[in-house]
């Protein structure tokens, strides 16, 4: 299956607004593509027609099971780019996702199992997010996260995922030296803000890290 790349970044889109569980409104979907009610009224339109998505009049629209694959399928392409810029190609972690964007849409099937074999398939991008298998199925069976800002002081936990698209908060865990599957502990949450200080398990090196950043930090704990 092929879609147009407009039609592709809209399906990811009522993905991301969690459209494979629950109703996304015709609001929410027009606020977060930042287009009018009218070409999202369109756009449903098309989609329904392909059975991608089920409408509910005055409600919104959920993805069908088709949907939820093609929107996997995507990010698997997406995410596989990511792993190959990142290590192939020498990109930072914050510069990987931008050009996943546009690559994710010019790649054709062959092409992806290709670069996933070159890269002896990997299962997590270069922030931690699960790869989607090639039918589109994703494999949830691996460690449960929880947020970084539930973890409280003398909690120890592995880094696991950070959100792709933040460029900023990328940059900051880069400055401060915070990794993907490294370990460190809680030694203490400044009340006010709550700013952890963390230590690296492995190193012994202690830094702080804002207690805004910590909500979209996925880790586990051991
Ligand atoms: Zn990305």
């Amino acid at each position: 299956m092929k879609f147009s790349p407009s039609k592709e970044d809209y399906i990811k889109t009522i993905y991301s607004l969690n459209g494979s569980e629950d109703i996304v409104s015709n609001k929410q979907l027009a606020n977060s593509l930042a287009v009018s009610a009218a070409s999202v009224t369109d756009m449903n339109n098309r989609l329904k027609k392909e059975s991608l998505i089920t409408y509910y009049p005055y409600k919104g629209v959920q993805l069908t099971d088709l949907g939820i694959q093609v929107a996997n399928q995507l990010i698997r392409k997406h995410r596989i780019w990511e792993v190959f810029l990142f290590e192939k190609l020498g990109f930072e972690w914050n510069e990987v996702h931008i050009e996943a964007d546009r690559l994710e849409h010019a790649s054709s099937d062959k092409v992806i199992e290709r670069l996933s074999e070159l890269l002896g398939h990997p299962e997590y991008d270069p922030h931690g997010g699960i790869i989607p298998n090639a039918d589109g199925t994703v494999d949830l069976d691996k460690v449960p996260l929880v947020s970084l800002k539930d973890i409280t002081v003398g909690q120890s936990f592995i880094v696991k995922e950070v959100p792709d698209e933040d460029s900023v908060l990328l940059n900051y865990l880069s400055q401060k030296g915070f990794s993907l599957n490294h370990k460190y502990e809680v030694t203490d949450i400044e009340m006010f803000d709550g700013t952890l200080t963390l230590k690296n398990s492995q190193t012994g090196d202690a830094f702080t890290v804002s207690g805004q950043a910590l909500e979209k930090i996925r880790v586990s704990v051991n």
